[in-house]
C-alpha cells in the first residue's frame, strides 16, 4: 500500500504514521525526520537545509526529491510506504508520480487530516519527542508516563526549535500557500480522503482504518 499522510504541521501525521506502520507493516518515510538527521550529522545537504528549517520555510524541491527518491528505492519500501510530510508542493507531487510510474506503481490513497490553526498552535507548543527513538508525545494530550522521559527507551524528551510560536505561524502560512493546493490536486485524481483530525488519537486511528478499508 503506497500512502500519503497529508495535513498541516501538527495535524498528527507522525502520530498516526506510527499506527499505520504497526498495522500495515510498511515503513514511515518522513522527510522532516530525514532532514533533521542530515542537519544533526552536518552533511552538506544538512548544512543547506538548516537555516531554512529554522525559519519554517520549505527546503528546495531538488534536495527533498533527492532524498525521497533514494529512500523509496530501498528494499523495505518495495511493498508500500507511508509518506509523512511529503509532498509539500505541486512540483514535488508531480516528481513523486514520475518516480513511482517508473517502478510501475502509483499512490493508492492520500489521507488528509483536517485540523484548524487554533488547535495546531496548542498541539505544537506542547509537542515533545524522543531524540533517541523518535517517538512523539504531547505534554497534555499524549503525555509520557513519567514527565519529560520517553516511555519506550527512557531518554529525556526534547522540544523542536521550530515549534516556537512565531515559527509555527510562518509554517502555517507556508502550508496554506504552497501545500494546501495539493488537496485539489489529489482530489482531481480521486484518491483524496479527508478525515476530521480532532478528537482522541485512537478515534482518529479508527477513522483512518475505516477509510482505508473501504
Ligand atoms: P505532525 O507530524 O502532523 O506535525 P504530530 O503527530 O507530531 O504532527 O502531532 C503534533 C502534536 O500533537 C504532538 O505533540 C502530538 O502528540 C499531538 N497530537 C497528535 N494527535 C493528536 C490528537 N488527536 N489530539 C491531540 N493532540 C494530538
Ligand atoms: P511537521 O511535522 O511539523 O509538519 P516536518 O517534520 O514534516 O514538520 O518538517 C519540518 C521542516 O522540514 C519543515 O518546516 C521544512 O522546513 C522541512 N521539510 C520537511 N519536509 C519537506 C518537504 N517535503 N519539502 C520541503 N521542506 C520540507
Ligand atoms: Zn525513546
Amino acid at each position: 500500500m503506497d500512502l500519503i499522510l497529508f495535513g498541516p504541521p501538527g495535524a498528527g501525521k507522525g502520530t498516526q504514521a506510527q499506527f499505520l506502520v504497526e498495522t500495515y507493516g510498511v515503513p514511515q518515510v518522513s522527510t522532516g525526520d530525514m532532514l533533521r538527521a542530515a542537519v544533526k550529522a552536518g552533511t552538506p545537504l544538512g548544512v543547506k537545509a538548516q537555516e531554512i528549517m529554522a525559519r519554517g520555510g520549505l527546503v528546495s524541491d531538488d534536495i527533498v526529491l533527492g532524498i525521497v527518491a533514494e529512500r523509496l528505492a530501498q528494499d523495505d519500501c518495495s511493498s508500500g510506504f507511508v509518506l509523512d510530510g511529503f509532498p509539500r508542493t505541486i512540483p514535488q507531487a508531480d516528481a513523486l508520480d514520475g518516480i513511482l510510474k517508473q517502478a510501475g506503481r502509483a499512490i493508492d490513497h492520500v489521507v488528509s487530516l483536517e485540523v484548524d490553526s487554533e488547535e495546531i498552535v496548542k498541539r505544537l507548543s506542547g509537542r515533545r519527542s524522543c531524540p533517541s527513538c523518535g517517538k512523539g508525545y504531547h505534554v497534555v494530550f499524549d503525555a509520557p508516563v513519567k514527565a519529560d522521559v520517553c516511555d519506550v527507551c527512557g531518554t529525556g524528551l526534547v522540544q523542536r526549535a521550530d515549534d516556537q510560536e512565531d515559527t509555527v505561524r510562518n509554517r502555517l502560512l507556508v502550508y496554506e500557500q504552497q501545500t494546501a493546493p495539493l488537496k485539489e490536486y489529489y482530489q482531481s485524481k480521486q484518491i483524496l480522503c479527508s478525515i476530521p483530525g480532532i478528537g482522541p488519537i485512537a478515534e482518529i486511528q479508527q477513522r483512518i482504518a475505516a477509510a482505508l478499508e473501504k
